[in-house]
């Protein structure tokens, strides 16, 4: 009898056996649908055999094996597993969560044929003069079909929204869809500029690499690490290897999109993140599976695409704590590209302006190969002046200083661009009674509900929960009620009062909640709409506003005392990336910094764009104290309603972890930065080792241990190399 053994998304760590009938055929990799309790499910088969430990009986059989996609690859199914045992996940739960939702379903899919699109005889005779030139989209998709056939990687190449324009053409009929593939007839490549010295050396060296190997990009913003990828995607697409290329944020992925495809015209490209539409993201993922796309652009979750040709991968802003998903698998998706690189025997290139201290130091260490680029691209763009304005001494009730105001002043007259950083969304961080001293915390955390004053409610922004603004105080009733602190819509109030005729944009989640604000808005900066923005870290990344020349960063001092060993390292790495964004076209950029301890070597080292200095100073300070990367660290978490029980449940677990007498250092059981969230008790435990391997070795002996432990009301989760506390 034949056995399959299947990964079904369930939370154990076992694989389920299941026999299969005398016609049925299958391979590892494919899904099949079998019976589960009383449902039917849809599970992934990772291994065969003759044999099971199971009695015949008990065995159920597979109901049928799965042909409408192919099976995933050996090499993926090898990478999920070994995710499952590094990230302590169970099996079946980690293989799933791979696939799009849609290939969990038992509906069959397919991948629909690829068109290609061509003028229809109306089209051919239509005379474009006749046509009214606002419609510049329509015109150049029609220009373009004259002589050709394009296909639809073409067409969005032509413009974003090339697509819809399209739609319309169609409609019209004037233009016309075959559903013979459109296979890709050249490869063209739109060269944009010559390399720099710096940029080419980078380019060659990665080049030359012969099979698996860590490549750290480190240059300074604006040293035109994008261009280098370019050049990079264009030697692998044309020796007919696939690129993945991963961003830490969805935000990012349109505006690369379009720079991908103004560069590679001809070359299939796809996006995979979770902004897509189920139906787009699994097309997207067959595309890929297929090798019909070259180049994948995507978040984290990418990370697990099956790709036949892939030949490079790219990890761009490789510092961000969004390539960690913090929930479910905690995998890093940095991490696990690595691990995947090195499998399959290909170079992975990580790119930052502010790399990771883990990263830099395997860099320094010699295990990467450190590539720098210490110029901008541009010969015309410098890099910002930074300065700090002491505000100390200084009260400031509405959060900005007489020096910002008349620079952002001055900045307006030159009718240039400017940028208030705050890193706080809402009107003000807490609501006060100046009577008796009442605060706005929230029932349910141990946290404050931050005031929204556009709607006038208070929300919590770790549970959600919200409600109207109080008329009066909840507690003696006066109707003073005293907004303090800053957030971003206060700014903006600031702002337009002082400058009733500047065009003010607020940027923040609140206001780009909307499919689409956030596009509009780009374009809104990009079209120089816009005097001053305001916003929160969205802001800070990867943007490329010529006619920005001011940033302004208010408040960054709270990360100076947070109990996080990793804040100051974040902070930095927020105001270079923010920094950057000042005076990237021709114009020079300023920066302006208001923080009560302008001696800090933080910003001593940001005012003189001294990352390795900081960097040294960091890793001295992790040494002594013991912290990454110098050790490896897996934190317990756990959280339930009663704090007797959890506070329980971790002893245990402690005791349990003392027991085992392995080379690793235990610490005390504590609360979890944020204590309680919606009404759940959080505490942590930190283990730590000086090698992966040590550490490995006791979660596989203390795992068990902890899966034995009685948790009824409890839920608990090991969190490998955890980033947040
Ligand atoms: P980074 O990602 O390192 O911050 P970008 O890739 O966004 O930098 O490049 C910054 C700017 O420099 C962009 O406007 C880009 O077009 C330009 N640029 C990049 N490489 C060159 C080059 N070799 N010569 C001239 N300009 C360049
Ligand atoms: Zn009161
Ligand atoms: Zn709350």
């Amino acid at each position: 009898m034949q056995i399959a053994r299947v990964a079904l998304d369930v939370p154990l760590a076992t694989l389920f056996d299941y026999f299969l009938a005398e016609n049925m055929t299958v391979v590892e990799g494919q899904r099949v649908l079998v019976p589960f309790g009383r449902k039917q499910v849809v599970g992934i088969v990772l291994a065969l055999s003759d044999t099971t430990e199971l009695a015949p009986e008990r065995i159920k059989a597979v109901e049928q094996v799965l042909e409408d996609v192919p099976p995933l690859p050996a090499e993926l199914l090898k990478l999920l597993k070994f995710c499952s045992d590094y990230y302590h996940h169970p099996v079946g739960m980690t293989v799933l969560s791979a696939l799009p939702t849609r290939l969990r379903g038992c509906q069959p899919v397919s991948l629909k044929q690829v068109l290609s699109y061509h003028l229809s005889l109306n089209g051919q005779v239509l005379d474009l003069t006749s046509l009214p030139k606002r419609k510049a989209v329509q015109l150049r998709l029609l220009t373009a079909l004259q002589n050709n056939v394009l296909s639809t990687a073409q067409v969005r190449a032509i413009s974003p929204t090339a697509p819809a324009a399209l739609k319309l053409l169609i409609e019209a009929g004037w233009v016309e869809t075959t559903a013979e593939h459109a296979k890709q007839q050249k490869f063209s490549f739109n060269e944009a500029h010559q390399l720099t010295q710096e940029q080419q050396t980078a380019v060659d060296a990665v080049n030359q690499a012969l099979g698996y190997q860590t490549f750290l990009l480190h240059g300074i913003t604006g040293s035109g690490k994008t261009e280098v990828y370019v050049h990079l995607l264009h030697q692998v697409l044309q020796r007919g290897g696939q690129v993945l290329l991963l961003v830490p944020e969805i935000n990012l992925t349109p505006q690369l999109e379009y720079y991908f495809r103004s560069r590679f015209p001809d070359t299939e490209l796809v996006s995979l993140h979770s902004g897509l539409s189920e139906g787009e993201r699994t097309q997207n993922w067959l595309l890929a599976q297929a090798g019909q796309a070259r180049i994948i652009l995507g978040t984290r979750l990418a990370v697990f695409t099956p790709l036949p040709e892939l030949a490079l991968i790219i990890v761009d802003e490789e510092h961000d704590a969004s390539f960690k998903q913090q929930d479910g698998l905690r995998y890093s998706a940095r991490d696990v590209a690595i691990f995947r690189a090195n499998g399959r025997g290909v170079p992975i290139v990580l790119g930052s302006a502010t790399p990771s201290l883990e990263s830099y130091y395997n860099a320094r260490s010699g295990r990467y190969t450190l590539l720098k680029l210490g110029q901008r691209a541009s010969a015309l763009a410098q890099l910002p002046s930074v300065r700090c304005i002491n505000i100390s001494n200084a009260l400031l009730p509405e959060g900005i200083s007489k020096e910002l105001l008349t620079a952002l002043g001055e900045c307006l007259l030159r009718g240039e661009q400017s940028l208030v950083f705050i890193n706080r969304r809402g009107y003000a961080p807490v609501l006060m009674c100046t009577a008796c001293g009442w605060l706005s915390d929230c029932p349910h955390c141990a946290g404050k509900m931050v005031l929204h004053l556009n709607d006038r409610r208070l929300r919590c922004h770790h549970c959600g929960y919200q409600t109207r603004v109080p008329y009066g105080c909840p507690t003696c009733g006066n109707a003073d009620l005293q907004p303090v602190g800053i957030g971003t819509q206060r700014i903006e109030t600031v702002l337009q009062t002082h400058f009733p005729e500047a065009r003010v944009l607020r940027v923040d989640r609140d206001s780009t909640r909307n499919k689409g604000t956030w596009n509009a808005m780009r374009q809104q900066i990009q079209d120089e709409a816009v005097d001053i923005l305001v916003g929160t870290q969205m802001l800070a990344k990867g943007h490329d506003f010529h006619n920005l020349t001011l940033v302004c960063v208010l408040n960054p001092d709270n990360a100076l005392y947070s109990a996080d060993f990793r804040a100051s390292e974040k902070l930095f790495a927020q105001l270079a990336q923010v920094a950057g964004r000042a005076g990237r076209g021709d114009k020079p950029g300023e920066v302006l910094v208001q923080t009560s301890f302008p001696d800090h070597p933080l910003f001593r080292a940001l005012r003189e764009h001294d990352y390795d200095s900081w960097a040294a100073t960091l890793l001295t300070e992790r040494e002594q104290a013991g912290f990454p990367p110098f050790v490896f660290q897996v934190l317990l978490r756990a959280e339930g309603k009663q704090e007797e029980e959890v506070y329980n449940f971790m002893q245990q677990a402690r005791s349990h972890a003392a027991d085992l007498a392995m080379q690793v250092e235990i610490y005390g059981v504590v609360p979890a930065a944020m204590p309680r969230r919606a009404n759940h008790i959080r505490v942590h435990l930190l283990v730590q080792s000086d090698t992966r391997k040590n550490l490995q070795q006791f979660v596989r002996s203390w795992r068990p241990q902890l899966e034995a432990l009685p948790a009824r009301n409890i839920r608990w989760s090991l969190d490998i190399d955890p980033l947040e506390f």
